[in-house]
């Protein structure tokens, strides 16, 4: 039984869009501690001023602040059927904190890794826009809004996230490749079901891959 996903990848490769596709499809909570964060900043709550200066400039929030988070979070009752995690573990310390977390959740994780190469993560996130009002995502070359830099659905003004200028987007690159392959290490050392996903094309191939392996594990 699949209840338990854990979407990897570097920023930009979509898992935010495949995270929500999955727990739609799956009926349970998604849980994008990237999300958690920027409304925490949005808000000024202390949290949110304790993690402000490491998001802006593309490192990451100290683990106790992201595992604070996710206890909390994993702890209420909706979540006691499965959830959806995007953007958490980052680190082998998280996955570690995350395996000793509280949770009714049934069944192993599934780890999907999506990959998407470095030199589109650049394309992709470089051109990227955010509405300052409902934080509809754009992208300036594949999805760009009907009017330059006005949201299709509210009219506010379109923002480019502070982490997603070019200097930025290298760095978070870096500390990605730093800790995937050591978080992918460890969830096959714990006997996790880890699937590698081809990340690039458009939304609905990228969900049709995922549901085929999805598929392919149900049946093991
Ligand atoms: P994301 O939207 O997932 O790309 O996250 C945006 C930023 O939030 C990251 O660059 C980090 O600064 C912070 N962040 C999100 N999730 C985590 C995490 N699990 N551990 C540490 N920092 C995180």
């Amino acid at each position: 039984m699949i209840s338990k996903i854990i979407l990897l990848g570097p920023p930009g490769a979509g898992k935010g869009t495949q995270a929500a596709l999955l727990a739609r499809r799956f009926g349970v909570p998604h849980v994008s501690t990237g999300d958690m964060l920027r409304n925490a900043v949005r808000e000024g709550t202390e949290l949110g001023c304790q993690a402000k200066t490491a998001m802006e400039a593309g490192l990451l929030v100290s683990d106790d602040i992201v595992v604070g988070i996710v206890r909390e979070t994993l702890a209420r009752a909706d979540y006691a059927r499965g959830f959806v995690l995007d953007g958490f573990p980052r680190t082998v310390a998280q996955a570690e904190r995350l395996q000793g977390l509280q949770t009714s959740a049934p069944g192993p994780f599934v780890v999907l890794d999506v990959k998407v190469p470095d030199e589109e993560i650049i394309v992709r996130l470089s051109s990227r826009r955010v509405c300052s009002a409902c934080t509809r995502t754009y992208n300036l070359i594949s999805s760009p809004p009907k009017r330059e830099g006005v949201c299709d659905d509210c009219g506010a003004s379109l923002t480019q996230r502070p982490d997603d200028k070019p200097e930025t987007i290298a760095l978070r690159l870096v500390v990605f490749h730093k800790q995937n392959d050591s978080l992918l290490e460890y969830y096959r050392s714990q006997g996790a079901l880890c699937c590698e996903v081809d990340g690039t094309g458009e939304v609905d191939a990228v969900a049709q891959r995922i549901s085929h392996l999805l598929e392919l594990e149900q049946v093991r």
